[in-house]
């Protein structure tokens, strides 16, 4: 595959990928090439931290970059791969897998170059649940 090096582009094992501004929140995951359906596209990358202290750490930021892997670990995405930037949607067009303490990335369907990548994360460990902006026409409202 053909890379080109556009700055903000953060290279993965497979595909390339960019963190950019996202119509959801903030910056998302933005693929730069078409992507294939159920494949996978990366990992999720960084520090694993005892669950106790990741649910801690999450419960006051906005944005979330941890990944509950079992019922003792989770994975601090915020520094690792471009994948841990990616967006929640209720409609997603990727999901995670978890196997064994790594956290692989797929797609649900084929995704063409420069759409966002999105994720349900199904839930949170915020008391309320955060409000959700997927703006999606069968958005949950709260996750
Ligand atoms: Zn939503």
């Amino acid at each position: 595959m053909k890379k080109k090096t556009t700055g903000s582009e953060v290279p993965t094992d497979r595909y390339p990928f960019a963190i950019m501004k996202s119509a959801i929140h903030g910056v998302g995951v933005h693929t730069l090439a078409n992507l294939p359906a159920r494949k996978k596209i990366g990992e999720l990358t960084g520090p694993l931290l005892p669950l106790r202290v990741a649910r801690k750490l999450v419960r006051d930021q906005e944005r979330i970059f941890m990944v509950e892997i079992d019922d003792r670990w989770a994975l601090d995405c915020s520094g690792g791969s471009a994948l841990g930037h990616v967006n929640h949607s209720c409609a997603p067009n990727c999901y995670l897998r978890i196997i064994g303490k790594r956290v692989e990335m797929y797609t649900l369907r084929r995704v063409r170059a420069n759409s966002e990548l999105t994720i349900d994360y199904i839930e949170t460990p915020h008391a309320k649940g955060m409000q959700c902006v997927c703006g999606n026409e069968w958005c949950r409202g709260r996750l």
